[in-house]
């Protein structure tokens, strides 16, 4: 049976401590998952000029962040590698044409073991990361996720993290966690929609079509990984909302399934 691909939005790096909705969503998401053997992470905070992918036997836990509680830098996320996964995904992309590599030891980013931490926190399942390119466009990154497709039929979940919005330069403090600003709820309404409806053609072109996607995505990057999950689920496939809540007034913590959870 194939697993679906899932997007989570990972918000601030003190998610794993601050009591939210989110948190809670992402607490219970383990549950509703069919258990995987290996877990690929495509995050938001791996930047690279073309596709990597880690073969850390013992990832190291990255404290890629500044300016948060002391706890926060005591957390870690100790899951095994998946060096064998790395090779496979390495493969997989290097036959539909990407200039992918393997590279020893790249851990796991805030991007990848802040959710982690959340929905598997027995930290038992072997995990790994593909890096994104924010200088290529949604579409390069449906193609990215296209082409790693098969894992899901090998056990594989390919957990896609980001943010469904991300201007970190109007974030807020407001505590409500259900009405962020009509600029934001009205981008995060529009995709969502779209996702439901599995209009691939106009996620793609997001930039273009959504209400308020430059205020929203200032940079890309936060959102591309969701084209990566989408993909390897297949161009067209209808997702479903798995969560939505608001955190730092702008900041939408909205979770998609593709396909939709059942
Ligand atoms: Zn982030």
């Amino acid at each position: 049976m194939s697993l679906p691909t899932i997007f989570v939005s990972h918000g601030a790096p003190d998610l794993p401590l601050r009591p939210s909705l989110a948190r809670e969503f992402l607490l219970g998401l383990g549950q509703q998952l069919e258990k995987p053997t290996a877990i690929l992470v495509v995050s938001a905070h791996w930047n690279t000029a073309a596709p990597l992918i880690s073969a850390a036997t013992s990832p190291p836990t990255i404290y890629d962040f500044t300016g948060f509680p002391a706890e926060l830098y005591r957390l870690t996320y100790p899951a095994p590698g998946a060096p064998q996964l790395a090779q496979r995904v390495n493969s997989l992309l290097t036959a539909a044409g990407f200039d992918s590599e393997v590279v020893p030891n790249r851990g796991l980013d805030h991007g990848a073991w802040n959710p982690l931490l959340l929905i598997y926190p027995d930290a038992d399942i072997p995990v790994t990361q593909l890096s994104i390119q924010p200088h290529q466009d949604a579409a390069y990154h449906l193609r990215l996720g296209q082409a790693i497709a098969p894992l899901r039929d090998e056990g594989v979940l390919i957990l896609a993290s980001g943010s469904t919005t991300h201007n970190l330069w109007e974030l807020g403090r407001q505590a409500d966690e259900l009405a962020p600003p009509a600029w934001v709820s009205d981008f995060v309404e529009w995709l969502t929609a779209k996702v439901l409806a599995g209009d691939t053609d106009a996620l793609v072109n997001y930039r273009q079509l959504a209400p308020a996607a430059e205020r929203n995505h200032p940079s890309p990057e936060h959102l591309l990984p969701m084209f990566v999950a989408l993909g390897a689920s297949g161009v067209g496939t209808k997702g479903s909302q798995l969560h939505a809540s608001y955190t730092y007034d702008v900041l939408s913590m909205a979770a998609f399934s593709f396909p939709a959870l059942v």
